[in-house]
């Protein structure tokens, strides 16, 4: 599907440029929307003119992506999955990440603890902070009451969003009945359960999921849903383990994924999503292998899953302290799939402070990209020290390549130290350049009248080199010593 154009939305839009909306012009506002900053509902005309309800109703259209999002949850934690317009990222962007559940049984002895733990849980890493998406509750017990009140616990101790999972019908309208001003999600319905389920999802503007391993009934249940008046879908074409499951997994993900996207079938056009965590319904426990090799085959698969852009997983893995690792898989892939490949990672050059740094502390050189400034710093923190990082415009390249390319020079140093003052805030003259940049160290000592010191190739080696390299005052003597001659 083509991307509208801004002069196609701009078409639809007042051309008043009466700045309501914050925006000078009506092609500034339109050029937004592409962008996702802004919606339609942001334009007041569109909103209050009742003559422009038509252009309303076509722009909403124009705008809607090719496979629609849905949002489970309320308030801020409230998530949205789905709502892509392209099959790779590298094509423009994705735009909502893979949301990771994590399932807990409604006869969990241990589930408040589960629920305190998930929903506190907090991953800080390259500047970003990550978390889990939501609950899965299921309703391991059968019991419609025991799968109600625990329903009812997540909803008060916790806001993240809630997937209710019962193939039972009445036990799942039950407990939705009982938390729906949360909106769960309803997981799910099969051609047996349509209509009840349906029904209930309709009179309360609830998201539901359909399962079916055939591709088919899963596509006719979408059609006669939709048909039927429910507003939200995600479909499970079924997640499975052992020889050659796989393949047929991600087949099935992809086919669902293409109809959306690329061939625009209104039954195809919902989020997708995996179930990692079937793996311990379909592979016999044995003692034959560590419980991790079994958890490690799980995690294979939700990274898969979350490489292709399915976009909500269901994990058993994960919900214990000790199963840490398996999220900081899976989180930590999720961040570098979904970042924006249109923005440059990079920060503002600058001096930045660590710690308390005194009259002799060290000045740290790095480049401004992302991936360098964040991980240097924390590396800097983690060991206690004081110091100064002189981030220099690097043009949000690395070090190395902006080493060879040009971007990371003896001049542009000397000229960051001079815009930002670094030498006004220290009584020596020292600069630490990383040890990929040791190159520029003659060419940066005449440029910046400075000592220049080659540090380690590797942020991590820095405690090692403040131990053993670090003595200023002997650097500061041979300084003075050139200045004189
Ligand atoms: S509020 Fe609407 S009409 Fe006014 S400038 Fe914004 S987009 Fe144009």
């Amino acid at each position: 599907m083509a991307r509208p154009s801004p002069l196609e939305v701009y078409a639809l839009l007042d051309k008043s440029n009466c700045k309501d909306c914050g925006y000078d012009t009506c092609m500034a506002f339109a050029t937004d929307t592409l962008e996702r900053k802004v919606k339609p509902k942001d334009c007041t005309h569109l909103m209050q003119d009742p003559k422009q309800a038509k252009n309303r109703e076509k722009l909403i259209n124009l705008l809607t992506p090719p496979q629609k999002p849905v949002t489970i949850g309320i308030g801020d934690k409230a998530v949205t999955i789905g709502g892509e317009e392209i099959l790779m990222r590298h094509q423009l962007t994705f735009y909502n990440q893979t949301a990771l559940f994590i399932e807990i049984a409604d006869d969990d002895t241990d589930l408040e603890d589960f629920i305190k733990y998930l929903s506190e849980l907090k991953i800080e890493r390259i500047g970003d902070v990550l978390t889990l998406d939501g609950i899965a509750l299921r309703n391991v017990s059968g019991d419609k009451d025991q799968f109600k009140l625990a329903a009812k616990k997540i909803t008060e101790i916790s806001k993240l969003p809630v997937m209710l999972c019962s193939f039972n019908a009445e036990n799942l309208i039950t407990a939705a009945e009982e938390i729906k001003e949360n909106k769960p999600l309803l997981y799910a319905v099969t051609k047996d359960t349509w209509e009840e389920i349906g029904k209930f999802a309709i009179q309360n503007n609830l998201p539901v999921v359909i399962t079916s391993s055939n591709l088919d009934e899963l596509m006719s249940l979408s059609a006669t849903l939709q048909k039927f008046g429910v507003k939200e879908i995600v479909l499970d074409p079924g997640t499975y383990f052992g020889p050659g499951n796989l393949s047929i997994t991600y087949d099935r993900i992809m086919q669902l994924r293409t109809g959306a996207i690329d061939k625009e079938d209104k039954n195809a056009c919902w989020p997708v999503m995996g179930v990692p965590a079937a793996y311990w319904s379909q592979v016999k426990i044995g003692d034959d292998k560590e419980l991790w090799e079994h958890q490690y085959q799980e995690v294979i698969m939700g990274a898969i899953m979350e490489s292709v852009d399915t976009n909500l997983l269901v994990l058993h893995t994960g919900k214990k302290k000790e199963e840490i690792w398996a999220l900081l898989v899976l989180m930590t892939l999720r961040q570098s799939v979904f970042s924006d490949p249109r923005i440059y990672p990079a920060v503002d050059p600058g001096i930045y402070r660590v710690g308390e740094p005194g009259d002799m502390a060290p000045i740290f050189v790095t480049s401004n990209y992302r991936m360098t400034k964040i991980p240097v710093e924390q590396d800097l923190q983690g060991a206690n020290l004081n110091c100064w990082l002189l981030v220099v415009d690097s043009e949000g390249i690395g070090i190395e390549s902006a080493v060879a390319g040009g971007q990371f020079n003896a001049g542009s140093i000397a000229e960051a130290a001079k815009e930002f003052g670094v030498f006004d805030k220290v009584k020596h003259r020292i600069l630490v350049i990383p040890g990929m940049a040791a190159r520029l160290s003659g060419a940066l000592e005449d440029e910046a009248d400075a000592f220049v010191v080659v540090g380690p190739r590797d942020s991590s080696g820095i405690p090692k080199f403040m131990d053993i390299q670090w003595k200023p005052e002997e650097f500061m003597k041979e300084y003075e010593s050139w200045s004189k001659d």
